[in-house]
């Protein structure tokens, strides 16, 4: 990226803190660390402290600097960090000795990571894993935004990418050389491949979501009777006065959110109005809200009240289904010899109150939050801009499989591939064919 700005931005998060890191890129990053420190550039990759001086000689602070050169840098550009002293007035003084500078500007947001794209050191989707790192909240989080970041997701794509160039190369071949003795033709070489990749994806997107779903946490909704206890539950998942909690029944009128961390899987919990026709005008309103929150659920926790006899699992035992996990509350009021149902459904026995039962629930909610969220194995698909782009290459095979002249196989193939492509965003399609077909060539 010759001729390009030099920029500069903190790469720690302002205010006080014992330091703050600076980082320049570009090609006046060389310059501007001579000119600071009074040297030359420091040996690559070592730290050394230096004092930092504005152009009227001032001295800024004493700090660490680092150097790496470009190419081998994160941006891919010459790339100096100074880690200082991390107070306001000293960071301040370093971002006004840098702007001081010809051709040095603060960064844009994300303006590092995109020219480590631009110059080829990250591709799209470890971008995006790096930005899910920086965000994530839950170990489960963090190792999905640590895999993307490594190459699982565009590995994975750019290899699926590099299978429709070749089955178009031989698409291609068919056309360029209608007379050759293909074996077959098209129907042999092409058509398995198209149908295994088609496959493939429809696999890879039909994943209930878990990757976009570990990103911005599962959502699952208490449901149940007035009164039975789903705010005082989670109050106790949440270990805070998240709602109110109060004797009189239908008194969460609302939906009530909080964002847990269960088992390292990010949870968004909500909390509804009791299921019952209620008398008041908003509480009607809360039911019918806690009904549409219950269809939009990844997961139910479905609450009934050990106190209510049979009323308590009157109207809950509808909503009970496979993405739901059933308990039967205050069993310290009306504790309970075998094994629960709810409606007919097994239960787990518990007291919100005593906290007893409570362990075996946490563990039986973890595990349904882990076999809903985990990929076991393959990267998951992380975000809609992907899933976009795979239905689209989906979309363009199915096409192809249909298409009765080879020439329509092969623009069907070529638009599944840039479908792909961008994704990772790393080639153009035409570069690659331009690579494939220099040895294709089958002897000719
Ligand atoms: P919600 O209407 O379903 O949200 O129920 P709440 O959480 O408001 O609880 C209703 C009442 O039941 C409150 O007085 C709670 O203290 C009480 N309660 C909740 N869980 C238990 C429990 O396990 N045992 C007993 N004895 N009382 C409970």
């Amino acid at each position: 990226m010759t001729g390009a700005d030099t920029v500069f931005a903190p790469a720690t998060a302002p205010g006080r803190a014992g330091i703050a890191v600076i980082r320049v890129s570009g090609p006046g990053a060389a310059d501007a660390v001579a000119d600071l420190t009074g040297a030359g550039v420091p040996t690559p990759r070592t730290a050394v402290l230096r004092s930092l001086r504005g152009a009227d000689g001032d001295l800024i602070d004493r700090g660490l600097v680092l150097w790496f050169p470009g190419p081998n840098s994160f941006t891919g550009e010459d790339l100096a960090e100074f880690q200082v002293h991390g107070g306001r007035a000293v960071t301040t003084a370093l971002a006004e000795a840098l702007i001081a500078r010809p051709g040095v500007r603060p960064a844009e947001p994300g303006e590092f990571s995109k020219r480590a794209f631009l110059n080829g050191r990250l591709d799209l989707t470890e971008a995006e894993g790096l930005a899910d790192l920086v965000a994530a909240e839950t170990a489960a989080q963090r190792r999905q935004a640590l895999r993307q970041m490594a190459g699982g997701l565009g590995t994975l794509y750019e290899g699926w990418r590099s299978d429709l160039v070749s089955l178009l190369a031989h698409a291609e071949a068919d056309i360029d050389f209608p007379d050759e003795d293909l074996p077959d033709g098209l129907a042999a070489a092409v058509r398995p491949g198209i149908v295994a990749l088609r496959d493939r994806i429809t696999a890879h997107l039909d994943d209930g979501h878990r990757g976009e779903r570990l990103r911005d946490g599962l959502y699952v909704v208490i449901v149940g009777p007035p009164n039975a206890g789903k705010s005082s539950l989670l109050n106790a998942l949440a270990r805070r006065d998240a709602a109110i909690v109060s004797a009189t029944a239908g008194t969460t009128r609302d939906v009530i959110e909080v964002h847990l961390d269960i088992g390292g899987y990010p949870v968004l919990l909500a909390d509804t109005a009791g299921l019952r026709r209620a008398a008041g005008e908003i509480e009607g309103e809360g039911v019918r809200r806690a009904l549409a929150r219950a269809a939009r659920a990844d997961l139910k926790i479905v609450l009934a009240d050990a106190t209510a006899g049979d009323a308590g699992a009157s109207g809950v035992a509808a909503l009970i289904d496979a993405d739901s996990l059933v308990a039967l509350n205050k069993i310290d009021l009306a504790p309970s010899a075998g094994a629960v149902e709810v409606g007919g459904h097994p239960a787990l026995a518990i007291s919100v109150r005593t906290g007893a039962g409570m362990p075996a629930f946490l563990s039986a909610l973890e595990a349904k939050v882990a076999a809903r969220l985990d990929a076991g194995g393959a990267p998951p698909l992380t975000r809609a801009r992907h899933r976009a782009a795979l239905a689209e290459c989906r979309a363009a095979l199915a096409r192809s499989l249909n298409a009765d002249a080879a020439e329509l196989v092969a623009e069907d193939l070529r638009l599944a591939a840039r479908a792909l492509g961008r994704i990772t965003g790393r080639v153009d399609v035409e570069d690659i064919l331009d690579v494939v077909f220099a040895d294709f060539c089958i002897g000719k």
